[in-house]
C-alpha cells in the first residue's frame, strides 16, 4: 500500500469499510471507481475500463460516470441488487492542503433508495430486519418504506422459513441481519428471489429514533427495530424526519395467506409471466392516486379477520357504491392529489424542490372539495373518518403565498417565489429589472447617438455586458468613450464606464437575489418539516378513501354483492364467479356456480375432466373469502361466508415454484405446511394433490390427507382429484360430499358446461372423451375391458387395501413365464396372465404418457420390469 499515490491510499482506506458496495469516488467532475469495482461496474454498466497509474506495481483498473449524469447508473446498480456508496469531496480543492478530504455521503442500496424511476409508484419499497431469539425458533420482524416512511414490527414464531416467507410476500428488497443470521438465510435463501441481505450487528436505537420505538415493549421487537434504524442511520447519514413511530402488528389479526397460496391465488401477480396483469390485485386496481395503489396492495396483502372492522370496510363501499355522483367527483379531485406520502419524504430528505412543493400544494387544494364530497354523504363511518381528517389548510396557505406557479427544477437558480412574499427579495429583483430596462434605455440611447441600427447591447458569462458594433460600422464610433473588449468575426464588442457600473449594480443584485431565495426556499422546506407527521395522516385517509371508491367502482361495474357474515360456520355462495377469470372471458361467456359448505358437507370432493373448470372453481371460492375479508363486494349473487383465519391453496404438481427440489417433493412439502398449521376455522384448497406420484402411492396419500383434514382438522376443504375411487370415501366420511363438473358430448365434440353437479362424475368420460377424440376402435374397446375389470376387483377390495395389496403382489417370488406378456401381446383372454401380469398391463395403460418426463417413463418402465421379475 505504501507505494501507491496519497489518493489511491485516501480510496482504499474509505473502500475497506464499504467492501460490499460500489465506491463511487468523487474525482472533480466524475464518480471513479477503481480495482475490481471498476472490473465489475464497467461490465454492469457496459462503460469502458480504463487504467491508471496508482503509484503501485501495476495500473489501476478504472472506470467512471459523470457527475452529472451518475444518477440513472446508480439507478442501474441498485435495481440490479447491488450496494452503491457515494463518496463527496468534502472541502473545496482550492483550499485543500494535500488530498482533498473524502467521505461517503450515503450507501444507495435496493432497500434505501428513493428514486422514482426505480421504486413504483404503486409499490411500497420495503427494507426490512431480522433479530433470532430462543435459538431461531422466535422472530422480530421489522419493516420499514424509507419513501414513505411507514414502519412496523412484528414477531414470528416458527422458522427462519416462515419469517422469508413472510418477507417475500411483501415483495421487500432488502434483509438487514447480523453475522449469525446471514450465514441461516443465505443457506434457506429460495433460488430465484431476487433480495438483497445486508449485515449490521449493532441494534442500539440512535439518539434520534428513539421515540420511534417507545410504544414498543418486547425487547426482541425494540432489536429488530434497532438493528433496521442504526442501518438507516448508517447508510443514510441524514435527519429522517418522516420515519413514523414503529407499529406493531399481530400476523394473528389479519387472515393468513402464506407465500404459496398467495403465489398460487394469483393475488399480486400472476404465476406463469409474474406480471401484475391477470392477478387480483390487477383486477381490483381502481384507485386513482399511488398512495391508494399502494394502500390497496397493503389491504389485499393482510385480509381482516375482525368482523366489525370488515363491516366497517363494506358500509363505507355501500354508501359509495350508491352516490355515484359523489363517487365520480371524489375520483376527478383524487386526480390531482399527487403522492403525498413520498413528498413528505423527500422533505424530510431535503431535497424537495420547488415543483414538488407545488405539488404539495396542488394536492391540499383538493382537500376541501373532497371533504366537502364525502361530508355530504349519510354514513357515521365516512363521518367519523372525516372528523379525523385534518386539511393542513396553513400549510397550503403558506405555500399558495410563496411559490411561483412555475418554478425551475434548481432550487438555486431563482425564480421560485412569487414577487410579493418577501420584501428585501422584491428590492433586489427590482434592483435587477430596473438595471435591465436601464439596458434596454441605453441600446436605443446609443444608437441615436451614433446612427447605428444594428448597434446592440448583449451579454456574456465572461465580459459582462457589452456593446457590440459591427466592423463595417466601426467608423460611426467616437472616440475614446468606448473601451475595446473582444473581437469577432465581423463585429467588435466593447465597453462603456456607465455600463461597466450599472452591470456592477445588476449582477449584484441579481445574485443577492438568487442567494436569498435560495436561502428562503430552504427555510419554507423546513417550514413543511414541521407539518411531516399530520401530512403523513392525511394521505393516510386518503388513501384508504381512494381504496373505498375503487372497491364501489369495481363493485358496480362488475355487478359485486355485499357478503353477509354466517354466525356459524355456514358458507353459501349463490351464482358465485372468479372474478378475473370472468372479467378476462367476459361475463356472458362464464358460467356461475353455487358453493354450500355447512354442517355435514364441510369437505367437497370434486371430480370431472381435465378443462372441466375444478381449479377456476376451487379458486373462485378462496377468492370471494379474501376479498370479502379485505372489505371488498364480491363476485356472486348472494354470499353468506364464515370469517377464516387462513387460506391455503395447494396445487398437485406444481412444477415451477421452487427450484432444486423434486415437484413431488415440494407438493408434499406444501401440503404438509397446509395440513400442521390450518385450523378449523381455515379454508384450504387441496387441487389434484397425489398427482406427482404413482397413482397407487399418489391415491393413498391423497385419500390419508382427505381423512386427516377430516378426522383431526375439520377446516373447510375443497378437493379436486382425478382419482375416481376415492369418491367412495362419501360413504365413510359424514363431513365428505362428492360434487362434480361434467362434459356433454355435442355433434361428436366435447362441450365443458362448467357446471357444478352432486355428486361424483361419470367414471367413464375418460374412455369418452377419447372416443371422441378418434381413437382407434379396438383401442377404445380394450380399455372399457379393463374399466370394467378394474370395478370388478375394487368391488372386493376397499379402496384402502389397495397399497397393501400391490404390496403383496410384489412380494411374491416365484413366478414363471415373464415372457408371455411380450411374445403374446394380442391375447385379450385374459386368463392367460398370472394376476401380476395383469396388474403390470393395467398399471402400463393407467400411465399418462404425455405427462411424463423422458425420465418418468423410464423409471416407470423399470418399475414395471422390476414388478415382472
Ligand atoms: P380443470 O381444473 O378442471 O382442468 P380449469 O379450472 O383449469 O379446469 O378450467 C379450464 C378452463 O375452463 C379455464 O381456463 C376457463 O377458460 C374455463 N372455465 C373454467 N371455469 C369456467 C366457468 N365457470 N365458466 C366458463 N369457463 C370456465
Ligand atoms: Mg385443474
Amino acid at each position: 500500500m505504501a507505494s501507491y499515490t496519497p489518493m489511491i491510499q485516501q480510496y482504499l482506506k474509505i473502500k475497506a469499510h464499504y467492501k460490499d458496495a460500489f465506491l463511487f469516488f468523487r474525482l472533480g467532475d466524475f464518480y471513479e471507481m477503481f480495482f475490481d469495482d471498476a472490473v465489475k461496474a464497467s461490465k454492469e454498466l457496459e462503460i469502458t475500463l480504463t487504467s491508471r497509474d496508482g503509484g503501485g506495481a501495476d495500473r489501476i483498473p478504472m472506470c467512471g460516470v459523470p457527475h452529472h449524469s451518475a444518477k440513472g447508473y446508480i439507478e442501474q446498480l441498485v435495481q440490479k441488487g447491488y450496494r452503491v456508496a457515494i463518496c463527496e469531496q468534502t472541502e473545496d480543492p482550492k483550499q485543500a492542503k494535500g488530498v482533498v478530504k473524502r467521505e461517503v455521503v450515503q450507501l444507495i442500496t435496493p432497500g434505501t433508495i428513493m428514486e422514482t424511476k426505480v421504486v413504483e409508484d404503486n409499490k411500497n419499497n420495503f427494507l426490512t430486519s431480522i433479530s433470532s431469539f430462543d435459538n431461531n425458533s422466535a422472530f422480530g420482524l421489522a419493516i420499514s418504506d424509507l419513501s414513505t416512511g411507514e414502519t412496523r414490527v412484528t414477531l414470528i414464531h416458527g422458522r427462519i422459513d416462515d419469517v422469508l416467507q413472510e418477507i417475500y410476500a411483501l415483495e421487500a428488497k432488502e434483509i438487514v441481519v447480523d453475522s449469525d443470521l446471514k450465514e441461516l438465510i443465505d443457506k434457506h435463501m429460495w433460488d430465484g428471489v431476487s433480495i438483497t441481505l445486508s449485515k449490521e450487528n449493532d441494534t442500539d436505537i440512535p439518539e434520534q429514533f428513539q421515540s420511534l420505538v417507545s410504544s414498543i415493549k418486547q425487547q426482541p421487537l425494540v432489536i429488530a427495530c434497532g438493528r433496521l434504524l442504526q442501518y438507516l442511520h448508517k447508510t443514510q447519514k441524514r435527519s429522517l424526519d418522516h420515519l413514523q413511530p414503529f407499529v406493531l402488528f399481530e400476523t394473528d389479526q389479519f387472515m393468513k395467506i402464506d407465500y404459496y397460496s398467495k403465489r398460487n391465488l394469483e393475488l399480486t401477480e400472476t404465476v406463469r409471466s409474474k406480471g401484475r396483469k391477470g392477478s387480483l390485485l390487477w383486477l381490483l386496481d381502481e384507485t386513482v392516486t399511488a398512495m391508494g395503489g399502494r394502500k390497496l396492495k397493503q389491504w389485499l396483502d393482510q385480509p381482516l379477520i375482525h368482523r366489525g372492522a370488515i363491516e366497517k370496510r363494506f358500509s363505507i363501499v355501500e354508501t359509495l357504491l350508491n352516490e355515484y355522483f359523489v363517487r365520480q367527483e371524489l375520483r376527478d379531485l383524487l386526480k390531482d392529489v399527487y403522492d403525498l406520502e413520498r413528498l413528505v419524504g423527500k422533505v424530510a430528505f431535503g431535497n424537495a424542490n420547488a415543483r414538488e412543493l407545488l405539488q404539495l400544494k396542488k394536492s391540499l387544494a383538493q382537500v376541501p372539495s373532497i371533504v366537502k364530497g364525502l361530508e355530504s354523504l349519510n354514513n357515521p363511518y365516512i363521518r367519523e373518518l372525516m372528523n379525523t381528517l385534518d386539511p393542513c389548510e396553513d400549510l397550503k396557505l403558506i405555500l399558495e403565498q410563496a411559490l411561483q406557479e412555475n418554478p425551475p427544477i434548481s432550487v438555486t437558480e431563482g425564480d421560485l417565489l412569487k414577487d410579493g412574499y418577501n420584501e428585501l427579495l422584491d428590492k433586489y429583483r427590482d434592483a435587477s429589472r430596473n438595471g435591465k430596462s436601464w439596458i434596454a434605455q441605453l441600446e436605443k440611447q446609443e444608437k441615436e447617438a451614433t446612427g447605428i441600427k444594428s448597434l446592440k447591447v448583449g451579454y456574456n458569462r465572461i465580459f459582462g455586458y457589452y456593446i457590440e458594433v459591427t466592423r463595417a460600422n466601426l467608423h460611426l464610433l467616437s472616440e475614446g468613450r468606448y473601451e475595446r473588449k473582444q473581437t469577432l468575426a465581423n463585429a467588435e464588442r466593447f465597453i462603456t464606464p456607465e455600463l461597466k457600473e450599472k452591470e456592477a449594480l445588476i449582477l449584484e443584485a441579481e445574485e443577492k437575489s438568487i442567494q436569498l431565495e435560495y436561502e428562503l426556499f430552504q427555510q419554507i422546506r423546513e417550514q413543511v418539516k414541521t407539518y411531516i407527521s399530520r401530512l403523513q395522516q392525511l394521505a393516510k385517509l386518503i388513501s384508504e378513501i381512494d381504496v373505498y371508491q375503487s372497491f364501489a367502482t369495481l363493485s358496480e361495474q362488475r355487478h359485486y354483492t355485499r357478503p353477509c357474515f354466517s354466525e356459524g360456520r355456514e358458507l353459501r355462495i349463490i351464482n358465485g364467479r372468479h372474478p378475473v377469470v370472468e372479467k378476462v372471458m367476459g361475463s356472458q361467456e362464464y358460467v356461475p356456480n353455487d358453493c354450500m359448505m355447512s354442517e355435514g358437507r364441510e369437505l367437497l370432493l370434486i371430480t370431472g375432466p381435465n378443462m372441466s373448470g375444478k381449479s377456476t372453481y376451487m379458486r373462485q371460492v378462496a377468492l370471494t373469502a379474501i376479498l370479502a375479508q379485505i372489505g371488498c363486494f364480491v363476485p356472486a349473487d348472494e354470499a353468506v361466508l364464515p370469517i377464516f383465519n387462513q387460506v391455503f391453496t395447494r396445487i398437485g404438481a406444481a412444477d415451477d415454484l421452487i427450484s432444486g427440489q423434486s415437484t413431488f417433493m415440494v407438493e408434499m412439502l406444501e401440503a404438509k405446511h397446509a395440513i400442521m398449521k390450518a385450523t378449523q376455522n381455515s379454508l384450504i384448497l387441496f387441487d389434484e394433490i397425489g398427482r406427482g406420484t404413482s397413482t397407487y402411492d399418489g391415491m393413498a396419500l391423497a385419500q390419508a390427507i382427505i381423512e386427516y383434514i377430516h378426522n383431526n382438522i375439520g377446516a373447510k376443504t375443497l378437493f379436486s382429484t382425478h382419482y375416481h375411487e376415492l369418491t367412495a370415501l362419501e360413504m365413510d366420511l359424514p363431513q365428505l360430499k362428492n360434487i362434480h363438473v361434467s362434459a356433454v358430448e355435442e355433434n361428436g365434440q366435447v362441450v365443458f358446461l362448467h357446471k357444478l353437479q352432486e355428486g361424483s362424475a361419470d367414471k367413464s368420460y375418460g374412455i369418452h372423451v377419447a372416443q371422441l377424440a378418434g381413437l382407434p376402435e379396438q383401442l377404445i374397446k380394450r380399455a372399457e375391458v379393463i374399466l370394467t375389470q378394474l370395478e370388478a376387483e375394487k368391488s372386493t377390495e376397499s379402496v384402502q387395501q389397495v397399497n397393501e395389496l400391490e404390496e403383496r403382489e410384489v412380494s411374491v417370488k416365484e413366478q414363471p413365464a415373464q415372457l408371455s406378456l411380450f411374445a403374446d401381446s394380442n391375447v385379450t383372454n385374459n386368463d392367460k396372465f398370472t394376476t401380476k401380469q395383469k396388474k403390470v398391463i393395467d398399471l402400463l395403460l393407467l400411465q399418462d404418457i404425455m405427462a411424463m418426463t423422458p425420465l418418468d417413463a423410464m423409471t416407470k418402465l423399470y418399475e414395471l420390469q422390476k414388478m415382472l421379475k
